[in-house]
């Protein structure tokens, strides 16, 4: 019989976070059981045999607003400046992505100097969607069906093999749409990458005498001979429940990793292919996600898929409603505690599961 005070499912940023507070600030002893055989969950990275650090399960930005997640985790890394750009691929032509006002020009060969007249034009083709109920109105009452077709409409279906309607609002609506030139992908005031890497960063929160770390097990392994006062559960909620009440639709990606004999392979960071002549969504070139230089280059192309790693839950209104069941069944255990972006089957970026698991220690410890 093994015995811990929390006994955490899962080694990625909702039960990295949670362990780090409760060993040093509660002195309680921890348990973390990953059935993977690295910690870091999806933000885990490593260099590959041709020496680039790459990031596994795709690209890891780190962007926030809030200077508590920044300071909490800059105690456990040094940063490097670092603000993502993404062009989006249409027909073999590069345009920024998000759709901004040198996107506009350049695809309808036009001549917009001001802000206002890029706003001006959205206001000439933008069709009134109300109530936004779906992805594409979110997008079609922004900037119109040609655009909304151009850049998201087949993206968003090999993402998620299904169409914008019929997907939450919240999906496409992370893509903001400008009236200015600025090409950065996100806008937020704290924009930067972990100098030595996200496995490092997780290296140093879980290296901890009160952190026992178990790799390579499935918790329901050995959950018999654990003895715990909490346990903390990230991974699928579905799983834990043995499925009850239907599977829940994660969408996973396969990831092909190639290298290339030569200093740069595209542009920028991202190339999102838009239009449906090919099958994957992106590219990523690594080198530039730590400003590394080498002679050659690793990028990765992703193909969404059904099977494999859960990676996204899949926001449609069906899946939803289902997660509610689980939720609610959830809700009943006391002494368990559900969190992070499988569990609780939302869309967080790596800030929000982390100032979620903040917010949760807190509560823990009143
Ligand atoms: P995870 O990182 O998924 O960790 C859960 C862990 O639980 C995993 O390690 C898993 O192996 C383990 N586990 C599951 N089941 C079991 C079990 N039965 N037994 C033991 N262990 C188990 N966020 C950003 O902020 N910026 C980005 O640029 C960004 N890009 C992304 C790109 C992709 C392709 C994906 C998929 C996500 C991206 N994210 C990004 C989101 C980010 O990955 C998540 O917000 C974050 O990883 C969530 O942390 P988590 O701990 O909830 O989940
Ligand atoms: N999206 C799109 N075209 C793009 C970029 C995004 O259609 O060029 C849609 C797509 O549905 C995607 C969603 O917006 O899944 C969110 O995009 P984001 O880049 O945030 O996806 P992630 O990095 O989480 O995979």
């Amino acid at each position: 019989m093994y015995s811990c005070d929390y006994l955490i499912i899962g080694a990625g940023f909702a039960g990295s976070v949670l362990a780090e507070r409760i060993a040093s600030k509660l002195n309680k002893k921890v348990i973390i059981i990953e059935k993977r055989n690295h910690i870091g969950g999806n933000a885990y990275d490593e260099y590959d045999s041709y020496g680039i650090l790459i990031h596994k399960y795709g690209p890891h930005i780190f962007h926030t607003n809030s200077k508590f997640v920044f300071d909490y985790l800059s105690q456990f890394t040094d940063w490097i400046p670092y603000e993502h750009r993404v062009l989006a691929n249409l027909e073999g032509e590069f345009y920024p992505i998000p759709i901004n006002r040198l996107t506009i020009n350049k695809l309808y060969k036009l001549n917009l100097q001001t802000e206002d007249e890029v706003k001006k034009f959205y206001d000439t083709v933008r069709e009134n969607r109300f109530p936004i109920m779906n992805s594409e109105d979110v997008i079609v009452n922004q900037v119109g069906y040609d655009l909304f077709e151009k850049f998201f409409k087949h993206y968003t279906y090999k993402q998620w093999n299904l169409e914008p309607k019929d997907l939450s609002p919240s999906v496409c609506g992370r893509i903001p749409v400008r009236t200015n030139d600025d090409c950065r992908y996100f806008t937020d005031t704290y924009q930067f990458m972990p100098k030595y890497g996200y496995t490092k960063l997780f290296e140093q929160m879980l290296a901890h005498k009160n952190i026992e770390v178990v790799l390579n097990l499935d918790y329901k392994k050995i959950i018999e001979k654990i003895r715990f006062k909490k346990m903390i559960y990230t991974g699928p909620i579905d799983y834990f429940f043995d499925y009850k009440y239907g599977k829940l639709n994660y969408r996973s990606i396969r990831f092909e990793f190639k290298n290339f004999e030569q200093e740069y392979y595209q542009p920028t960071a991202q190339v999102n292919y838009v239009d449906n002549t090919v099958k994957f969504t992106r590219v990523i070139e690594h080198k530039y996600l730590s400003n590394q230089n080498s002679k050659t280059t690793t990028v990765s192309f992703e193909y969404p898929q059904n099977d494999g790693e859960p990676f996204y839950p899949v926001l449609t209104q069906k899946n939803i409603q289902s997660y509610v069941l689980y939720e609610r069944e959830a809700k009943k255990l006391k002494d368990i505690i559900f969190c992070g972006r499988l569990a609780e089957y939302r869309y967080y970026n790596m800030d929000q599961i982390i100032a979620r698991a903040l917010k949760l220690f807190w509560e823990l410890s009143r």
